[in-house]
């Protein structure tokens, strides 16, 4: 089964890059360190940068997180890191707007959460002046629906109407038809406001993968406006990595989604870029777009009685995404390679010869030698204790003479 075209999202320009459309799904990440603490937060997101992240978001929650975010700008620009930021705003979003401009002027966007603002009262006055701000500064906003903030005027009235039907709804179901009703009045309201629709992404999270699958689907036709795509909350390590692959692949299967963001809860000192690496996997393993070339391997059993097999995959595949960011620039399309790293003779040649460069290495009671396909042909056999860097020679070789500048 093929991933279904794309819906036509209006494109929305972030700081440069181009959200919606045909344009290449953009993958984003936000950072968790303390705002006004410029060091690290410029630290963390030249990380998030480096290992992918198109888009960057930064929480702007105090005077102090506001009047840094120029500063994180510069200092980025001065080490020639050029990722656009976003600033996350709820509550004091229209004071810190207004009272920090040129924290209004560094952000390349700003993500308003219609529950957190006063959108729900008569007056909407703190969501009109952060549109208003946006406006100004000709930036876009994303007006971003947390079920765990969803605006309680709205769900209220929402529910009240319910109980009125001779059949109502179950509770589940409003409360996604709220959040659905929340991000697009919300975006009609910024519209009225005098933002254009080519200035508005819309989200619409959860932390339940049904939950997620269904409100997106309702998002998605229920407006034209760009979407970004997440699972709220997913959670710690597996856990959070399959839940979110489990919530985004059939939206992304079926055309649903302009920019992602897998949001992992990282283990203690651990590595936040990881939820880059997951989003891109994500895409790359959907056939939606290529980061990094994928090393397919085995998962190996009684006829590999050593590790020497998992930690040569583990060597190529740190090997790969180290050299990425050289290659990306001097040798275009390498991220759509293919290796395979197999563990014995049973599935090794096969698969080895569906890849661009396939190694099977030999198993328990197998002769010592390790065949290796180039484009489905034996290239020539690998023996002794050098075979991971005579390895990585041919790699290196394939990748000067096939993806040559
Ligand atoms: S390729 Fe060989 S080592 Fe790997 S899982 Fe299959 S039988 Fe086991």
């Amino acid at each position: 089964m093929a991933v279904k075209p794309r819906r036509q999202a209006v494109v929305v320009d972030v700081g440069g890059v181009k959200v919606g459309g045909n344009h290449p799904i953009v993958v984003q990440s936000m950072t968790n360190t303390d705002t006004a603490d410029v060091p690290a937060t410029v630290n963390q997101v030249m990380a998030l940068a480096r290992a992918g992240s198109e888009l960057v978001r930064v929480t702007v929650n105090t005077e102090q997180a506001a009047a840094a975010v120029p500063k994180i700008a510069e200092t980025l620009d001065h080490f020639g890191v050029r990722v656009p930021l976003i600033g996350d705003f709820h509550y004091n979003g229209h004071i810190l707007l207004r009272k920090y401009p040129a924290c209004a002027r560094a952000l390349a966007k700003y993500r308003i959460n219609p529950g957190n603002s006063d959108i729900g009262n008569k007056t909407g006055g703190n969501f009109r002046t952060m549109i208003e701000v946006a406006l100004e500064n000709d930036k876009p906003v994303r007006i971003g629906v947390n079920w765990g903030s969803l605006d309680a005027a709205l769900l209220t009235r929402m529910m009240d109407e319910n109980a009125q039907l001779p059949e109502p709804k179950e509770a589940r179901e409003v409360t996604l038809d709220a959040m659905v009703a929340s991000a697009v009045e919300s975006a009609h309201a910024a519209e009225r406001h005098g933002l254009g629709s080519d200035r508005i992404i819309l989200s619409a999270k959860v932390s339940g993968v049904q939950d997620l699958i269904d409100v997106y689907r309702a998002l998605a036709s229920a407006c034209d406006y760009a979407l970004h795509l997440g699972l709220t909350e997913a959670g710690l390590g597996s856990k959070g990595i399959v839940a979110s692959t489990a919530a985004l692949a059939p939206l992304l299967q079926e055309g649903i989604g302009d920019t992602i963001r897998t949001s992992l809860t990282p283990a203690p000192n651990g590595d936040r870029t990881e939820e880059v690496l997951v989003s891109q996997q994500i895409l790359q393993s959907l056939g939606i777009r290529s980061f990094t070339p994928q090393v397919t391997a085995c998962p190996g059993c009684g006829r590999t009685t050593s590790t020497f097999f998992q930690e040569m995959a583990d060597q190529i595949q740190t090997y790969l995404r180290e050299q990425m960011p050289r290659w990306k620039s001097g040798h275009p399309g390498v991220e759509t390679m293919k290796v395979a790293v197999m563990g014995c003779v049973v599935n090794g040649p096969g698969e080895s010869k569906h890849s661009n460069i396939g190694i099977s290495l030999p198993g328990t009671f197998e002769e010592p030698k390790a065949p290796v396909y180039v484009d489905g042909r034996l290239l020539t056999t690998l023996k002794g204790d050098r075979i991971v860097p005579e390895f990585i020679a041919i790699l290196n070789d394939y990748v000067s003479s096939h993806y040559a500048t």
